[in-house]
């Protein structure tokens, strides 16, 4: 994948190039809005071995494949990607960005329009830039437990909806000591007869309910600590089972591992957007947080943890930025023709026609919306 250079300033800046983000920006890019990706990789897409319930992509297709393939589809039409780590958002105030004369033009622009220009700075470790419209995108990392754990997708599993289906009747652990762990046991049982609850050395957390829960289903919970694995005496690449600190051993195919979420929400708490209990962002049902401005999409938000609903969601959020900023559209004529991905380093937007600087600040000009927000798309 081709990397760009970043301009000064964007339409929309994404942070975050997964499925959720990297779809909010094919939409805001094929809708005209300058746009960038900031993103510093290694998320939940890119660790998954192959892809499951996305129709359309092949089975075979890894999350690395997957994730190249979008990146390049962006590019294509015209949105910058990066790699880099966003460190901080904030508000970038008009008075602080603006000239006076500046000031007077932007009360004229604003009579048909609300916060039209608002602005983020936002700091990576790829340079900084200035955005009207911030896309969070961050995800969450899955808390791992101490190994010796198998390898991720052929032993070691994160994604129910996604996985169970291959462990049909054949052995296999779910991992942990919470309501969540005997909630997902129990629900493999749907899928196989074999399933072994591990509490690899922890003291159980659930409520006396999950308790009676578990004791009704055909279900050995096993408190032994994992002290090693061995892997699938015909597949090498596979796990074979696990060794217990009581001298016994265990044969299972895979299993998974609920140990919670650590949700990369730093960016979106230190902008002030709401957080929900569970340190998800609240957003409504077009990705707005609480912060004007400011959007969440994909597993950083409340919802199922699957890449269709992450593009779901980064398209309903594509459409809306583009719908909904009455002074936000489009910045440029979408390409008639996606171009080749080319490297387009030491390019700035400042020389563009329809830019200008605004203290000094390279701000889009606005042009006459193209939509309003009733309109179906
Ligand atoms: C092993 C595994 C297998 C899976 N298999 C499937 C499957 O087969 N089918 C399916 O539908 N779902 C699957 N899932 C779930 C799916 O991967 C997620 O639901 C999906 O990736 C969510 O997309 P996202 O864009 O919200 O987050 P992610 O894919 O996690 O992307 C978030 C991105 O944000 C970046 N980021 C975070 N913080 C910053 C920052 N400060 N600055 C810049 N970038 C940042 C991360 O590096 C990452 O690139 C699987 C998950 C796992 C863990």
């Amino acid at each position: 994948m081709t990397e760009t250079n970043l301009a000064e300033s964007y339409d929309v800046v994404v942070v975050g190039g997964g499925p959720a983000g990297l779809t909010s920006a094919l939409y805001t890019t094929r809708l005209g809005h300058d746009t960038a990706v900031i993103d510093r990789g290694g998320g939940r897409a890119a660790m998954m071995l192959d892809t499951h319930n996305v129709v359309g992509v092949p089975e075979t297709v890894s999350g690395n494949e997957f994730l190249q393939t979008a990146v390049e589809q962006v590019q294509a039409y015209g949105a910058d990607y990066v790699r880099g780590t966003v460190t901080d958002v904030e508000r970038a105030t008009r008075s602080a960005t603006t000239t006076d004369e500046d000031e007077n033009e932007n009360e004229n622009e604003n009579e048909d329009g609300e916060g039209n220009d608002t602005l983020f700075r936002v700091e990576s470790t790829a340079g900084e830039v200035t955005a009207r419209r911030v896309v969070l995108s961050t995800g969450f990392t899955d808390v791992r437990p101490d190994p010796p754990l198998p390898r991720t997708g052929r032993g070691l599993h994160w994604c129910l909806h996604c996985d169970a289906y291959m462990f049909v009747d054949e052995p296999v652990y779910v991992m942990g000591h919470s309501d969540a762990v005997a909630h997902v046991t129990t629900i493999m049982l749907n899928f196989t007869s074999d399933v072994d609850l591990l509490l690899n050395g922890d003291e159980p957390t659930w409520s006396d309910e999950t308790a009676e829960l578990l004791d009704a289903h055909p279900v050995d919970v096993v408190e032994a600590e994992v002290t090693g694995k061995y892997p699938d005496p015909e597949d090498s690449e596979w796990l074979g089972g696990f060794e217990f600190a009581d001298g016994t051993e265990r044969d299972y195919r895979g299993g998974f591992a609920m140990y919670g979420s650590d949700y990369n929400n730093d960016l979106a708490a230190a902008l002030g957007c709401e957080l929900n209990d569970d340190g998800t962002v609240a957003v409504d049902d077009h990705g707005h947080t609480s912060v004007d401005g400011v959007y969440a999409v994909g597993d950083l938000t409340r919802g199922h943890n699957q890449i269709p609903v992450a593009m779901g969601e980064g398209a309903k959020t594509g459409i809306d930025l583009h719908m909904s900023a009455s002074g936000h559209a489009p910045t440029r004529s979408p390409r008639s023709r996606p171009r080749r991905t080319t490297d387009h380093r030491c390019r700035s937007r400042s020389s563009t026609a329809s830019s200008r600087s605004r203290g000094g600040v390279v701000v889009p000009a606005r042009l006459t919306p193209t939509y309003t927000r009733h309109q179906s798309s």
